[in-house]
């Protein structure tokens, strides 16, 4: 345990320690069965059990109403961004609404273009991603197929603040980097999707939460894996899913449940985490790339006044135990990535060494 830094890093990222204790405990055997969670059978009781209590945790933590299916699906939420035209754009001869926030946002559009119509329905390219649509500026299409948002930015770090409302199509967002770190009113969305390994497990599984309705627009051809029909009514087990990774899923949702008490608790948890280092952004010496308005919970992005300076700041990090916090490639600076399971002392530790660091650098 001493050894362990803190992990900053935008995904994989950092888990809770009692998840990985249990799944520690667990690993050479489960108690009453004798066999590891990563040699188990994805048809064994055991794995039905985790299969059903994952869905009903996830139920229970965001309160999806009736009317709603939850899969486990692979390839990552890039998969997604192919699996969602391919199911509710293609031959319906209608336009998809795209709302471009950022990177994900952006990666999004560009392949649902290969499937059918797209409308770019507002576009936060001209200010490199710094802020998000009010309500009456995107531009959606009459009768669109859907709506796609993506309802936090990993790399630039915008969030929305609230579940939007963008018009009539069905709404489908990508919260693959908020996940489980707030309450959401699921039943405005017609499809949540988020890839586990940034807040809500590790790699290899991606939660897709689907409105039943949605099904019924699939079109015959598709193949199999790619058929969100498929995958519902194979209850996710067609194929050989993400057993482990499903697995830690689970205990991630027990823990959220168990030690932190629900969606608002962790939410209240990680808008202080947040605002400890928010509050060092608005002076001179930090800039925050996000207008204040729209600043990410999960990853707080800002820069320095030159790149040499940037790179100190990540080196002197490095050296107190505060790894991973150079930004994105694509946009440079700094980025921390302070996940439900970033301890709110990861934090505190990171805010007083950036108090130093402007004092001996300012
Ligand atoms: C990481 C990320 C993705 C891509 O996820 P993969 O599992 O690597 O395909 C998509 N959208 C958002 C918002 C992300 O943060």
């Amino acid at each position: 345990m001493t050894d362990r830094v803190y992990n900053f890093s935008p995904g994989p990222a950092v888990l809770p320690v009692p998840v990985l204790e249990q799944a520690q405990r667990d690993l050479l055997s489960l108690p009453g069965i004798g066999i590891s969670p990563l040699e188990i059978s994805h048809r064994s009781k055991w794995f039905e059990g985790i299969l059903a209590e994952t869905k009903a945790l996830l139920t229970e933590l965001l309160g999806i109403p009736a009317g709603y299916s939850i899969v486990f699906l692979q390839g990552g939420s890039n998969l997604q961004f192919s699996m969602i035209p391919q199911n509710f754009l293609r031959g319906t001869g209608k336009t998809a609404d795209y709302v471009v926030t950022g990177t994900w946002g952006q990666k999004a559009g560009q392949e649902a273009v290969k499937e059918g119509e797209v409308n770019i329905a507002w576009n936060g390219k001209s200010h490199n991603f710094s802020y998000l649509p009010a309500a009456g500026e995107v531009k959606s299409s009459p009768s669109g197929a859907y709506t796609h948002i993506t309802s936090n930015e990993t790399i630039q770090g915008v969030q929305f603040q609230e579940d939007p409302n963008f018009g009539d199509a069905p709404l489908i967002t990508d919260v693959s980097s908020d996940f489980l770190s707030r309450p959401v009113d699921v039943s405005k969305y017609a499809m949540i999707y988020a890839c586990a390994q940034k807040n809500a497990g590790i790699s290899g599984v991606t939660v897709c939460i689907l409105r039943d309705d949605m099904l019924e627009r699939v079109p015959e051809n598709l193949p199999t894996m790619l058929d969100f029909r498929q995958m519902v009514k194979n209850d996710s087990l067609y194929n050989t899913p993400p057993t482990f990774a499903i697995y830690i899923v689970n205990l991630i949702c027990k823990w959220l449940k168990n030690d932190i008490g629900g969606l608002q608790k962790m939410a209240d948890r990680n808008q202080s985490k947040a605002s400890l280092l928010y509050d060092l952004l608005d002076g001179e010496f930090y800039q925050g790339h996000a207008r204040p308005d729209c600043r990410s919970k999960m990853n707080v992005t800002f820069r320095l006044q030159d790149e040499a300076l940037e790179k100190t700041f990540v080196q002197q990090a490095a050296a107190l135990q505060l790894f991973e916090l150079k930004g994105h490639r694509s946009v440079g600076g700094i980025r921390a990535s302070i996940y439900n399971a970033m301890p709110v002392e990861g934090v505190q530790l990171l805010a007083t060494f950036m108090k130093k660091f402007r004092q001996d650098n300012g």
